[in-house]
């Protein structure tokens, strides 16, 4: 038989609430069977990578630094565990495109 946690007062299972003094019954029970995913900001997210932004900035605006970025960023990522892989592997991505484009354009310029 569970027994009050503020009066030590005998309960009955199914009473939610302590009815000598009123302190709710079985509360950390209860908030323990909640899923952690559902249990709202009990861990926080982790934040976005900054790099990864600088990264996918410098591929949107053209350039193979991009690829030198992303590759830091996703290094960074994979140690602490931020958020940004996605967009620091699309930046190395599209800064592995402007790589090859510049250099198909040096090529074309330098050769003809
Ligand atoms: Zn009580």
């Amino acid at each position: 038989m569970p027994t009050c946690s503020n009066c030590s007062a005998a309960l009955r299972a199914e009473w939610k609430f302590c009815i000598y003094c009123g302190t709710p019954v079985g509360a950390e029970a209860d908030s323990e069977a909640i899923p952690a995913a559902i249990r709202p900001e009990s861990e926080p997210r982790p934040p976005l990578n900054p790099l990864a932004i600088v990264a996918l900035l410098l591929a949107c605006v053209g350039g193979f630094p991009a690829l030198i970025f992303g590759h830091i960023a996703m290094r960074q990522i994979k140690r602490t565990g931020e958020r940004g892989m996605v967009i620091a592997r699309v930046a190395t991505v599209l800064g592995y495109l402007w790589l090859v484009a510049t250099l198909v354009l040096l090529y074309s310029a330098f050769s003809g």
